[in-house]
């Protein structure tokens, strides 16, 4: 190959934007994602949110934890709080009861030599105590209990703090809020945290061939789709929407549609329009806009994308095909919105090994996003499938599959039973 790479210490999009002197299928797909994320910076403003509005954020500061986790030590079993040093090593013992420490109601005296205290899960371990005998191991009779031999010190207590020390971080800036995290912030008692403001995306599709839905269709005309996609994938990853409807393939309109959404938004997405040709205009329009790389990726679906920056926006123009929407979506915006959300670290998404009943034609060259449907047999063991015709605008492709088959650039034609990676999108997508 005789034209030059971009460079990854570029410092500015220029440096790396004169698309036209690339071999048009020589943009590998991890060297995309490496380019993209070298001009990512995540979003600064914070806001201080309530525990529960905080699902689906992202912290911007480390929630230090004011207090021991757990606060007391307490019992991991149901039983009996006594001294490890009445225990006998062979055989039984007898010891007095003297009360009880169920949780939240603890034991208010100590246990001293030859006395127990009936301790349930979560109380309060009494002084004196250091030893939790499981009540499976005990007999209890006339206000006394009987234990054998073969318990060690300390057994089934839970130290103050083993969890968490009082001044250390519970969870780091760029975690994102799930679940486990708002009951773990309610357990420290707070109330609530700071995360980075969501992004901020316009979106909107180009061509002269979109209605949007409520229209009938004319001749010729199809509904637009990708607006709808667009939105409800980012409407997943928590992002603040902007939806800016059709613009026509016409370069003034395109020029104030990007000049008002540029204004508006921290990431500007378009589809439709980047393929060669038709998408002269843009190109020119966007570079004296702002700074934005036409790529032709070595992929497919989703061999022409853009991106850049106009103003202090993101610019992402991704192909006009459903599918190819879809894959570039997730194979590039989707990391980058993360980032700029300011999620960190970002994790890929994960991909394993399966073997492959179907026979899949490829050419070698280019990284292959397969549609793919991973299932068990009767014995418990996964394989995957193709879902059939994988013509970009088949969407049905993508409803029916619950994974992306990726076959690498070197890959050729597939036979049945060969292993290939595969990528589940359920929680993903
Ligand atoms: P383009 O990249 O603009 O040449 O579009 C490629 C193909 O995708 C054409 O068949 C378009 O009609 C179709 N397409 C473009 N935008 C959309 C959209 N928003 N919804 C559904 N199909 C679209
Ligand atoms: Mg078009």
């Amino acid at each position: 190959m005789n034209t030059p790479n971009p460079t990854l210490n570029a410092t500015s999009l220029r440096d790396i934007s004169c698309a036209d002197d690339y071999d048009p299928n020589s943009m590998p797909v991890p060297k995309a994602r490496e380019v993209i994320a070298r001009f990512l910076s995540p979003i600064t403003t914070i806001e201080r949110v309530s525990v529960r509005a905080a699902l689906g954020r992202v912290l911007a500061e480390d929630v230090i934890s004011p207090v021991d986790v757990p606060s007391h030590d307490n019992s991991a079993m149901d039983g009996y709080a006594v001294r490890f040093a009445d225990l006998k090593a062979d055989g039984q013992v007898t010891l007095k009861m003297t009360g009880s420490s169920f949780a939240g109601v603890p034991f208010k005296g100590a246990v001293a030599a030859g006395e127990a205290v009936r301790i349930m899960t979560g109380g309060v371990v009494p002084s004196g105590a250091d030893t939790i005998v499981m009540q499976e191991h005990a007999e209890a009779k006339d206000g006394q209990i009987s234990i054998g031999s073969g318990h060690k010190k300390n057994q089934h207590l839970r130290r103050a703090g083993e969890d968490l020390q009082r001044g250390q971080p519970a969870l780091r800036r760029g975690q994102p809020l799930r679940p486990a995290e708002t009951g773990l912030i309610a357990s420290l008692g707070i109330a609530e945290v700071s995360v980075h403001r969501k992004l901020r995306v316009a979106f909107f599709s180009t061509g002269d061939e979109l209605v949007s839905i409520g229209s009938p269709l004319g001749e010729g005309q199809i509904y637009d789709s990708n607006r709808y996609t667009l939105h409800a994938m980012l409407t997943r990853l928590g992002c603040e929407v902007i939806d800016m409807g059709v613009v026509r393939d016409d370069p003034k309109l395109l020029e104030s549609a990007f000049r008002e959404a540029a204004a508006v938004a921290d990431v500007v997405i378009t589809s439709g329009g980047v393929s060669v040709g038709e998408a002269d205009f843009v190109k020119d329009l966007l570079n004296q806009m702002g700074e934005v790389v036409f790529w032709k990726i070595a992929m497919k679906p989703g061999r022409p994308l853009a991106y850049g920056k106009i103003g202090k926006a993101h610019f992402f123009g991704l192909p006009g095909n459903p599918v190819s929407v879809m894959v570039t979506f997730y194979q590039f915006v989707r990391d980058a919105l993360l980032k700029l959300s300011g999620r960190d670290p970002i994790e890929a998404l994960p991909t394993f090994k399966v073997p492959c009943t179907s026979v899949l034609k490829k050419a070698p060259g280019r990284t292959e996003f397969q549609r793919g449907i991973l299932s068990r047999d009767s014995a418990g063991n996964l394989s995957v499938r193709v879902t059939g015709e994988q013509g970009s605008g088949i969407l049905r492709s993508m409803s029916e599959a619950n994974c992306f088959i990726i076959l690498g650039i070197d890959q050729g034609n597939v036979t049945s039973g060969t292993l290939v990676e595969v990528q589940v999108m359920e929680g993903v997508i």
